[in-house]
Order: structure tokens, then C-alpha cells, then sequence
């Protein structure tokens, strides 16, 4: 039963053919008995991008089967679809001042390849919204309180209440998968992470200090931090299965320390050309570091993660 369709069109000129669109053919919004409906709010930001507004107007149609109650809005920011239960104001604000700010500037210094398909951003209100909605849409339960990214299910499902920082971890992850496929997870992890408490330094995305700091530092006074050959070397399962506690840590500072010193951006663009004969980018990173001693690197490394503060 539709009893509720609305669209609020912020920038009509910029939309019509998508807005068009929905209104000649409506979503099915009936499922189980319960109401459907959809606010959609629809941004100048449909426009550009390599998808089209048919594509994105044939995702949305599947979307809106999906949507678990009436009180969802939904933002185009393409390349992904943002889809919230916060207010419109907040959607739609997470989805400029978050997301686009961080597609554009992680495609200033990293990326040229969108996603291959249109992912959605599913930002829940709350702790109890994200694991009841996420076990609704998705069939799972969350192993993270903050939020992830599901190759699987095309989505970056997040607890938005907790900040807009893993929204941004999350977003590297699509744009890594596209741009860098063979890529290793210290890596991606380490990038993901970096970003994760960011802000803007000389108009680049810049990562700063945060609370992954602490228990590297006691790690690193403990003796318990692994050789840099360990860490790149590491599969997914090594990664993430078998982390002791600071994979993600040691990655991050890593990409930190390079950030900090002007060499992150031409440490990937090297590993990205490199891939085939340095797989784990341990080569690459030599290479950058200018030494082939990385047991003395990593003391020096050391040295300077010790004396940084949150
Ligand atoms: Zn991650």
C-alpha cells in the first residue's frame, strides 16, 4: 500500500530526468504487510560521475524495495547512494561535508577509478537501528559497534552516531578494491586508518594521531611489535584472523610516518606501478625509505611513534 511518496527535489534543473522518472513508475514499497515509504532527497551531485541517472535511477527503484521503514532519506553522491534515519538535514549533510568531501580528496592524491558498481551508504541513527537494520537487510549481526564494508553485499553499513571517522576508513576500502585490487590488507588497513581521524592540510586529506596510538606505544615498549617484513608480508587471514593486536596500529603509523614525512603519496604510486614484482610493497617501501636496513628503520620508526601524543 503507497500511502507516502514524497520527493523533495533540491535542485530541480540538475535532476528532472531522474525525478521524472520515479515519479512515472514508484517503487513496490509493499512488503510483509508494513508501509513503505521514501523521502528521497536528491543532490546536485547525481549529475557527474560514471554512472548515469538511469543507472542510478534503476538502483534506487531496488533500493526503495529494500528500505526497513518510512523515516529513510536518501541522497545521491555518486559514486555511492547515501541512505539514512537521521533527519534529511543530517543525511544530507553527512553525505557532502563526509562523503564527498572524502571521495574528492582521496581521488586528488590516490584514485581514478570509481567503484565498478554503485555502492549504498546505510548510516543508522543509532547503536539499536544498525544491528536491528543490518540484521533486517543483510541477515548479520555487526562485528564492529562502529561500522564496515561488505564487498558482498555492495554497502558500507555504518552506526553513524558514533562519528563520521570510520565512514571515512570505510570509503577507502571501495575505492582500494578498484583501484588497486592485488592490494595487501596492511595496506589497506593502514590507509583506511589513517583517514580515519582526518581533516585537510594544504587542501590534501591529512591523518592525524588518534586512539589506536596507546596501545602501540605500550606495544612498542613491551618489544611485541613485528618487523615491517612480517607485516606487509601478511595474507588476509594473517591480517585479520590472526592479528595479536596491532596490525591495524602498526599499518596506520606506518602510513602515518610516511604522511609525515611527504612520502605516502609517492610510496603508493610506487607500489601501485611496482605490484607485480613487490606484491607486499615491502620492495617499494625500501625504496621510499631510501634503505635496505629496515631493522634500523624500525628502530627509528619506533622512536618517533613513542614520542607522539593524541
Ligand atoms: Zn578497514
Amino acid at each position: 500500500m503507497i500511502r507516502k511518496f514524497q520527493i523533495a527535489l533540491l535542485a530541480p534543473l540538475a535532476v528532472l530526468p531522474l525525478a521524472s522518472h520515479y515519479r512515472l513508475s514508484p517503487p513496490s514499497i509493499e512488503s510483509n504487510g508494513q508501509l513503505r515509504a521514501a523521502r528521497a532527497v536528491l543532490s546536485p551531485a547525481a549529475v557527474p560521475g560514471n554512472f548515469t541517472n538511469a543507472e542510478f535511477a534503476r538502483h534506487l527503484e531496488q533500493l526503495k524495495k529494500k528500505l526497513p521503514s518510512s523515516g529513510f532519506t536518501i541522497v545521491i553522491q555518486s559514486p555511492f547512494v547515501v541512505i539514512g534515519d537521521e533527519s534529511p538535514e543530517s543525511v544530507k549533510s553527512h553525505s557532502e561535508k563526509t562523503v564527498k568531501w572524502a571521495v574528492d580528496k582521496l581521488k586528488q592524491d590516490y584514485f581514478t577509478k570509481d567503484p565498478k558498481e554503485i555502492l549504498d551508504i546505510w548510516l543508522f541513527r543509532d547503536a539499536d537501528s544498525y544491528e536491528r537494520n543490518t540484521l533486517t537487510l543483510f541477515g548479520e549481526k555487526p562485528g564492529t559497534p562502529y561500522g564496515y564494508y561488505s564487498s558482498t553485499h555492495k554497502a558500507l553499513i555504518m552506526n553513524i552516531s558514533t562519528g563520521g571517522g570510520t565512514l571515512v576508513h570505510e570509503i577507502v576500502h571501495p575505492f582500494i578494491e578498484a583501484n588497486f585490487p592485488a592490494c595487501p590488507p596492511w595496506f589497506d588497513e593502514g590507509l583506511g586508518s589513517l583517514y580515519e581521524q582526518s581533516g585537510e592540510v594544504d587542501s590534501h586529506i591529512h591523518g592525524y594521531p588518534n586512539w589506536r596510538l596507546p596501545g602501540l606505544q605500550a606495544a612498542i615498549r613491551a618489544g611485541k611489535v613485528p618487523s615491517f617484513q612480517s607485516l606487509t608480508a601478511l595474507d588476509p587471514h594473517g591480517f585479520y584472523d590472526e592479528d595479536k593486536g596491532t596490525n591495524y596500529s602498526q599499518a596506520r603509523y606506518l602510513c602515518y610516518y610516511l604522511q609525515q614525512h611527504g612520502l605516502l603519496i609517492k610510496f603508493y604510486r610506487e607500489f601501485h606501478t611496482h605490484q607485480k614484482e613487490d606484491p607486499t610493497g615491502y620492495k617499494s617501501l625500501q625504496k621510499i625509505l631510501g634503505t635496505v636496513d629496515m631493522r634500523a628503520f624500525k628502530q627509528r620508526w619506533e622512536k618517533y611513534v613513542l614520542g607522539l601524543s593524541q
